[in-house]
């Protein structure tokens, strides 16, 4: 069985196009199938409407509806946690990858990857965005060890090994692709085409990206960390020199000033963290899924 899991949050207008083009996709490759719909506190008529689409579909899909916004990785792994395929694949309900491309991800899976990672060709965001991912996808490579071309695109294919190994990680702030690379054993990726958002507007404002950016960062690496030791230490020495030559500058003070506010920063960013870890309240609460026979 395949399960296709996809988080939703506020994505009314792209809602029946998007079951439309995948129950095609996956009609015409004949194979069981489960869709799970991840509700993550819309606001919106997203969930009348895909609770109407169950009605047509009862058998195929499955809502799991959040009792708020939990995030899309929290999301995504709520519908890992109820996934029974053999394979799992997500992708974003905004329309930007195709359905189309997940037939190319399933015949990867079959010839042995388990975990199938995807490079968006022609990306169709902001400037800023795609200048952005170059640069998180330059510096998480070099921190992390891992070798991904593209972290941001969530149209992946993992077989069940991973899945029930990533279900088993409790972290609360993670970041599914690298996540899934960590654990991998013969990963491969593969050139996808994207799209424009269909409906509605992207979900992430500047300072939730830089947010997530964090996540990606500290859940992998203490890279930086080791970088602030370092960096301290140089800026003593230079210190100890400047002394000697008898400098003081106030442009001097005002950049180490900003130097020693960005490594606090930098530091509380994983302390706020592990308090997050250590509370172990609940990643998700789940307000109702709704399956089978259950529609009410
Ligand atoms: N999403 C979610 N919870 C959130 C933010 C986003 O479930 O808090 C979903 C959203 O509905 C979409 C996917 O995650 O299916 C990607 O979001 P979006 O398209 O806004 O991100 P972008 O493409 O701008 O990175
Ligand atoms: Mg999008």
């Amino acid at each position: 069985m395949i399960s296709i899991v996809i988080p939703v949050y506020n994505e009314e207008g792209n809602l029946h196009e998007l079951l439309r083009r995948i129950f095609t996709v996956m009609e015409e490759l004949s194979r069981p199938y489960e869709l799970i719909l991840v509700n993550d506190g819309s606001k919106d008529s997203s969930l009348p409407i895909m609770l109407k689409e169950r009605q047509e579909h009862p058998n195929n899909l499955r809502v799991i509806d959040f009792n708020g916004n939990f995030g899309q990785h929290t999301a995504i792994l709520a519908g890992f946690r109820s996934s029974r395929g053999e394979y799992v694949i997500t992708l974003d309900a905004d329309l930007q990858n195709p359905p189309e491309e997940i037939p190319k991800i399933i015949s990867l899976l079959d010839s042995g990857h388990d975990v199938v990672g995807t490079i968006r060709q022609k990306r169709k965001d902001s400037l800023f965005r795609r200048y952005a991912s170059r640069m998180v996808n330059k510096l998480m490579n070099k921190v992390t060890g891992f070798t991904l071309h593209d972290y941001g695109c969530m149209l992946r294919g993992y077989r069940r090994e991973i899945i029930d190994i990533i279900n088993e990680c409790g972290e609360v702030s993670t970041f599914i692709p690298a996540l899934a690379q960590k654990f991998a054993v013969n990963p491969i990726e593969v050139e996808v085409s994207h799209s424009a958002r269909k409906e509605g507007e992207s979900k992430y404002s500047l300072f939730r990206l830089i947010r997530l950016q964090f996540d990606l960062m500290t859940a992998f690496s203490i890279f930086p960390l080791q970088a602030i030791t370092i960096l301290g230490g140089i800026i003593t020495a230079l210190g100890i020199i400047l002394g000697i030559a008898g400098f003081f500058g106030h442009a001097l003070n005002t950049v180490l000033a900003g130097l020693v506010i960005t490594c606090t920063g930098i530091t509380g960013e994983y302390t706020g963290r592990i308090y997050q870890e250590v509370r172990k309240r609940p990643r998700y609460i789940i307000r109702k899924i709704y399956e089978e026979d259950n529609n009410e």
